[in-house]
């Protein structure tokens, strides 16, 4: 009988999954046939490299328009980009001279040359990570055409069956490739949160965990749970286990329903306090998703999407037609845009920031400002521009003090001189706020309110500097509780200000998901928040199973705990 064990890793997309693996590993350097050749051989294999770029090409294109038809804009983009690489005369030239310098096979050469690129960026700066990935995909892609598959017919085949898919690293490609073909979670070894992978498997709601040791583990038709609501995947599962998981699945499955019956409603609470309760958009797509919903607008629209997937930044068109785009959809609904957010995991390609030791704090929010001032002016001008087809409000990124105000509203000041000169036809009024991310800018908010007409807490960046804890360092992440008493002090200070001055304050960071801390959130006296679309209507669940008067006190409880198991205890006593 096989152990049970129980692996840990992070969760990407929620949800959870009971079902057999299937296993697919990624190439590495031991299945890619390495062998020397004969000069007299160099010809020969020239031409299978070039057979199989071509066939490579065409399966990228292939994709291209498959995505055009099955996905949305994001999978043709990445697909294009990828489809350049492997038109990359520079690339294929040195696949082909190395072939002939170093007498060795196609698939030898095309390893090494992807891996010299893969080798240059894998040490920068984080933001090149993407760039290594993109690299990594391209030979995959191209490997593909020369390989023979292992015998995998142990596996459940995707399509036939339904399956989780378990995988060293997940590819865009994978993703795409199983649009459709019952999947039903995605388990991988590496990988992080903005990854292409994850924006899919986003896109189409998969279940998907990240940072799980898997392939030390799992094989092909191994029973498998992946709780991607905890975190957890469960390899060979005891029968209690099964059962146990079995039950959840089903109650996970009845709350669907309850879930699409809510979202049709405004939301409030039991004794019907309405609450303002916004989503997040990260892809411009998303949108989509809330057609039936009654949602009070964006609480906030991440615009860095819009640049990440690019070679160039958009320009102004590109990026007006998308803002128009959701604009439209929203109908006079507000829309909170947030200005490009530059730093760190999400800083674009092109973009020429000089090393940093730091980079979270270092060029960052109204910093970047000083170094790529007419992304900002561009960015800024096709908003005032799409602002005439509805609620439009523009967010500042990473505010520490008003000196950064100034700097943002002296750009909308500019931008609208030159549209002006355009004679290009603009709102007068357009509200503005200021993301709370920063100690700096909790401490500061009683000058900052004055100057913005509305706030947002952005917790995650919140928790990083207050706790001195990158984002990007899960191990470490995970040993502080989510609701640190740290940030909930800081952001009953913020609350309590803005609400002084009768400003809009809401909570739009990761913690604005987390339903059974909505008693504490509400008697804080907080009654915006901006959640992602896949928790609207469970958020809008919980608010309406809350009654006000029962939340009295809460938070005066809360201000005293110190230690994770009390925050637990007492996240479970306000629920029960
Ligand atoms: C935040 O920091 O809480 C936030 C909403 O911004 P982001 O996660 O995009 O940094
Ligand atoms: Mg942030």
């Amino acid at each position: 009988m096989t152990k049970m064990r129980i692996l840990n890793g992070q969760t990407i997309v929620p949800g959870l999954a009971i079902g057999k693996i299937c296993t697919l590993f990624n190439e590495d350097e031991k299945s890619v046939p390495h062998y020397s050749i004969q000069e007299s051989q160099v010809e020969y294999e020239i031409k299978r490299f070039n057979e199989g770029l071509i066939k490579a090409q065409n399966q990228l294109q292939e994709y291209i328009e498959e995505s055009y038809k099955t996905l949305d804009n994001n999978a043709s983009k990445i697909f294009y980009s990828h489809f350049m690489i492997l038109k990359d005369k520079k690339i294929s030239s040195s696949i082909i001279n190395s072939i002939e310098t170093k007498l060795i096979n196609a698939e030898h050469a095309i390893y090494d040359i992807f891996e010299n690129f893969i080798n240059v960026y894998k040490d920068k700066h984080l933001h090149f990570q993407e760039l290594v990935h993109d690299f990594q995909d391209v030979r995959e892609t191209l490997l593909n055409e020369f390989l023979v598959s292992d015998d995998d017919t142990a596996c459940p085949i995707p399509g036939k069956s339904p399956v989780i898919i378990v995988t060293k690293r997940l590819s865009p490609y994978m993703v795409n490739d199983l649009y459709n073909k019952n999947v039903l979670a995605f388990v991988s070894e590496e990988g992080g949160f903005t990854t292409h992978a994850s924006v899919l498997a986003r896109s189409m709601g998969i279940p998907l965990m990240f940072n799980v040791p898997v392939t030390s583990y799992c094989k092909c038709n191994d029973l498998a749970i992946v709780d991607a609501e905890n975190g957890k995947f469960i390899l060979n599962p005891d029968q209690k286990t099964i059962i146990e998981y079995e039950k959840k699945n089903k109650a996970f499955k009845q709350n669907e329903q309850k879930y699409k019956d809510i979202s049709v409603l405004s939301a409030k609470t039991k004794d019907n306090l309405n609450i303002d309760l916004k989503v997040n958009i990260n892809l411009p797509n998303e949108i989509y998703l809330l057609e039936n919903h009654n949602f009070d607008g964006v609480g906030l629209l991440r615009t860095e999407f819009l640049f990440l997937d690019k070679t160039l930044p958009p320009n102004e068109e590109e990026q007006f037609q998308i803002y128009k785009k959701i604009i439209k959809l929203c109908e006079d609904k507000p829309i909170t845009v947030r200005l490009l957010d530059i730093g760190s995991d999400k800083t674009p390609v092109y973009l020429d920031l000089p090393d940093q030791i730091n980079p979270d704090l270092g060029i960052k929010g109204a910093r970047a400002v000083g170094y790529f001032k007419e992304i900002f002016l561009t960015q800024i001008k096709a908003l005032l521009r799409s602002a005439i087809y509805g609620n439009v409000r523009i967010l500042f990124p990473m505010i520490t003090d008003v000196s950064d105000i100034k700097i943002f509203t002296d750009l909308i000041k500019e931008a609208k001189v030159e549209l002006n000169s355009r004679d290009i036809k603009i709102k007068s009024q357009i509200q503005i706020g200021a993301m709370v991310e920063t100690p700096s800018a909790a401490i500061m908010i009683d000058q900052i309110i004055d100057y913005v007409d509305f706030i947002n807490i952005g917790s995650n960046d919140l928790f990083q500097y207050t706790l001195a804890i990158s984002r990007e360092h899960p191990d470490i992440y995970k040993n502080y509780h989510t609701l640190h008493p740290a940030i909930v002090r800081l952001i009953k200070m913020v609350i309590d200000k803005v609400n002084e001055k009768n400003k809009e304050v809401c909570l739009c960071g990761e913690i604005a998901n987390i339903e059974s801390a909505y008693p504490l959130f509400l008697n804080m006296n907080l009654n915006c928040f901006s959640v992602s679309v896949s928790k609207h209507s469970v958020v809008k669940l919980k608010l309406s199973e809350i009654e006000i008067s029962k939340t009295k006190d809460l938070f005066d409880g809360f201000f005293n705990l110190k230690f994770d198991d009390d925050i637990d205890d007492y996240l479970k006593s306000m629920n029960s």
